[in-house]
């Protein structure tokens, strides 16, 4: 599935928030962000932010925040973990708290003013952070406290903090000299930009392409595909035609039904040349302008090439490892793959095309092929798969296992009207979070699914400050007059996006500033992705729309059978994807490449075949331009992780309150401030195992 958890990234150094010092400032009273929010658990007002007041807010902010470290730097006193350690964690809070509201509005509601201030703000943040990170004097104190931490009595979380600090501190150029330093500094100020850029072309394209037909071009297109591309259509102007877009619930829906081979071809072309089309949306030398910037970088710290930098701080270490497990997976899946293709092209053959099976042609000829084997289609599951029954059998899910409610709020500003908000309360009836859901695709919005913050927790004086939590989706939009129906995959991302949103509801960190290894930051969503197709929990949701009579048990079945289906092709491109992303970021310095040229040579060697698409092509993938750099394994190294702890609840029963705890409080609560593998192993038992991955994906024989 499609989850791009961009703001799971840890942006150390400014994420820190607490109410700011404001003494002496003259302040635009009507600028919200220079007040507390006076609203419903304080969440931002965002009825009263325009775009105006971001720009302001943030140079107050960046201002109040170098005030702030200057007062550490200044200091004559010692440097203990309070008066430097906590005391940087505090800083630049208005800074954080507008920061946080412009990340979360700019990726789900944007418009022309926020790209703008995307563009003019992204650089600045880049110096400021580099502003702190190069700061000698800053860094000699904390050294000082790493150096004596023995002498400061820390606990656990104090600990792993200042290590990781400590380390960052190292990785962000501490160590060099002051002119390697500016060297730094332009290579980071120019990869902001870059990277930014490199976004807005891929929504460009999106935004851009539009595949209309008429009547003639509806042939094996259901009514439930027809209807939104019918509403896409006159919102074009051309009414009474239907037209496709690049986004997902649009195009994949068309590649399965459409009989039309040629606008199959067309459509796919238009998805996978995204931004390699020669226009001002080329990402072509943007990209390889990074992956050069970033070799550079690496071997300015002391490091072999990029992928060394990114993985020190990750649970996988090094890319030998990742290298490692991915080549082992790749062997086995290509032959399942093949397989798949000679089942595919044996149906093509039998209806008399004369035409070897193309990468466009994939998802119509596996649809067909999951009819004939398994005898389930989408459009048979989506009536039980009404948004509405979909949501509140997640809840359920949440409230069997953890004993949280969810009440919905009614007078709660939204992030955007469309969007509904829950107060999450815990066992013992407490406040834990506010959630924001926000289900349905339009203009504004980046693509893929999401959870990011308005507010993370953390410990204020002793009082807990409690996370505003959103989890954004491109949904298929429903018709006029009809309900939202889900397919299975657009269930598993709703499970999967409140995974993360419970990972940050659960959290018990002191500190704002939190270290979540990225490779493990897909464990408890891809965990939460099990219970969705549990046949114990699909009795529980999965309600026909119309009848309400729940989901058939041989639709149950043939569910449950169909997970082996076409998992040599999702696996294949996924893993084409990560090997693709370790092979830019192993290169090293100086990197000159062409990036058409890289790719497909590349493949070539590694003998991906030629009926299957990297599920991101070079120029796409915003992944590893929006922090997934080196990183997009990490969904496979997750899997592993999630199909052996899922096995921790198959042993006792899914609901099972008491491996539900344990999950809680060793992992979800201690999640940043702890090693990972430590966290796992307390609540698993032992370190993770292969093997359920292996055997749910069909790889592996029991
Ligand atoms: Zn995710």
């Amino acid at each position: 599935m499609e989850n791009l958890s961009k703001l799971f990234i840890i942006t150390a150094l400014v994420a820190m928030t607490l109410p700011s010092c404001k003494e002496e400032q003259v302040f635009d009273k009507s600028n919200p962000f220079f007040s507390e929010f006076n609203t419903t658990f304080g969440v931002p007002p965002f009825n009263q932010i325009l775009a105006k007041h971001y720009l302001p807010a943030f140079d107050q902010g960046f201002a109040e925040g170098r005030k702030e470290i200057e007062a550490i730097v200044s200091s004559r006193k010692k440097p203990t973990f309070e008066n430097t350690i906590v005391a940087l964690d505090k800083s630049g809070s208005l800074l954080t708290k507008v920061r946080s509201v412009f990340n979360c509005q700019a990726l789900a509601n944007t418009n022309d003013s926020l790209q703008n201030i995307e563009i003019e703000i992204s650089p600045k943040i880049s110096a400021y952070q580099d502003e702190i990170g190069l700061n000698p004097e800053l860094f000699r104190k904390i050294k000082f406290v790493w150096d004596n931490q023995s002498k400061f009595n820390l606990n656990p979380e104090q600990k792993y903090t200042l290590d990781n600090l400590y380390k960052e501190f190292v990785r962000n150029g501490a160590n060099l000299n002051p002119e390697d330093q500016e060297k730094l500094k332009s290579i980071n100020q120019k990869l902001s930009v870059l990277t930014v850029q490199f976004d807005q072309n891929v929504l460009g394209e999106n935004n851009t392409y539009r595949l209309v037909i008429d009547k003639n071009g509806l042939a094996g297109l259901p009514e439930t595909v027809l209807a939104p591309a019918e509403e896409v259509a006159n919102a074009a102007g051309q009414p009474g035609k239907w037209a496709f877009t690049l986004q997902r619930p649009s195009i994949f829906p068309f590649l399965q039904y459409s009989e039309n081979r040629e606008l199959r071809h067309q459509i796919f072309q238009a998805y996978t040349n995204r931004g390699n089309n020669g226009n001002e949306f080329d990402n072509n030398k943007i990209l390889a302008e990074i992956i050069a910037l970033r070799a550079e970088r690496a071997k300015l710290l002391g490091y072999k090439n990029h992928s060394d930098f990114v993985l020190e701080p990750r649970m996988a270490k090094e890319s030998e490892n990742v290298l490692n497990l991915l080549n082992r997976l790749w062997e086995k899946a290509i032959p399942v793959a093949k397989n798949e293709v000679a089942e595919m092209q044996k149906i093509i053959d039998r209806e008399g095309g004369k035409f070897k099976l193309e990468p466009s042609d994939w998802w119509y000829y596996a649809e067909k092929l999951r009819k004939e084997k398994y005898d389930l289609n989408d459009e048979e599951l989506k009536p039980y798969f009404e948004l509405e029954n979909v949501k509140s059998g997640l809840l359920t899910v949440a409230n069997k296992l953890f004993g949280i409610t969810f009440i919905p709020l009614t007078d709660c500003p939204l992030p955007h009207p469309e969007a509904v908000a829950f107060e999450v309360k815990d066992t013992n009836g407490s406040h834990l979070a506010v959630l924001y859901m926000d289900f349905f695709p339009r203009d504004s919005k980046q693509q893929g699914a999401w959870q990011s913050t308005y507010r993370t927790h953390q410990v204020l004086k002793g009082k807990e400050v409690t996370p505003v939590i959103t989890t954004v989706f491109n949904f298929s939009r429903p018709g006029e007059g009809s309900p939202a129906l889900l397919t299975m995959e657009e269930v598993s991302t709703l499970y999967h996006e409140f995974g993360h949103a419970l990972d940050e509801m659960f959290h018990k960190n002191a500190y704002n500033q939190t270290f979540i290894a990225t490779d493990f930051v897909e464990l408890p969503s891809q965990l939460m992705e099990h219970w969705a197709s549990e046949p114990e929990v699909l009795n529980m949701y999965a309600k026909h729309f119309q009848t309400g009579e729940p989901m058939p048990a041989t639709l149950v079945e043939k569910l449950k059978n169909s997970s082996f289906f076409n998992q040599g092709f999702s696996n294949t491109e996924i893993y084409a994807a990560s090997l693709l992303d370790i092979a830019f970021h192993t290169l090293e310095a100086p990197v000159d490449i062409d990036i058409q040229r890289f790719e497909k040579e590349y493949f070539d060697k590694l003998g991906l075949i030629p009926e299957i698409v990297s599920r991101y092509r070079s120029t796409y993938f915003s992944h590893i331009t929006g922090g997934y750099d080196s990183g997009y394994y990490g969904y496979t190294w997750a899997a592993v992780l999630d199909n052996d702890a899922f096995d921790a609840f198959k042993e006792k029963g899914i609901f099972d309150k008491t491996t539900a705890g344990s999950y809680r409080k060793n992992v979800l609560e201690n999640n940043g401030i702890m090693d990972p593998m430590e966290m796992y192993v307390k609540f698993r038992g032992h370190e993770p195992s292969e093997k359920p991955y292996l055997r749910n994906i069909g790889f592996l024989a029991d």
